[in-house]
């Protein structure tokens, strides 16, 4: 029932849900990390280790890009604020499952 209430609560406008909602849908909607296939979006960039972090739009899994571009690092800095799509699959480094997130 609650996975119903979510899915329906796609068609409302966001401005007419609590943001605690809204962290909740996302926790009912998040695909299992094991089993899905993975969309990445560029959501930052980590300065101390020169690396993209990457998170799946649709399980939220964090990951990382190593070794980017000049071109590539350039374009991330404002990752955070307008994340985009990261296409090449190859040179996503999945984090350890029990690793820490960096
Ligand atoms: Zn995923």
């Amino acid at each position: 029932m609650k996975m119903l209430l979510a899915y329906l609560s796609l068609y409302i406008p966001q401005s007419l849900l609590t943001s605690k909602y809204m962290a909740e849908r996302i926790q009912l909607l998040a695909a299992d990390p094991d089993t899905c296939e993975h969309e990445w979006d560029v959501v930052a960039c980590i300065l101390s280790t020169v690396e993209l972090q990457v998170q799946c739009r649709k399980c939220a899994t964090y990951s990382e890009v190593l070794n980017p571009s000049k071109e590539e690092w350039a374009a991330s800095y404002d990752a955070m604020e307008n994340p985009y799509p990261w296409e090449d699959l190859s040179r996503i480094r999945l984090y350890q499952v029990d690793d820490v997130v960096h």
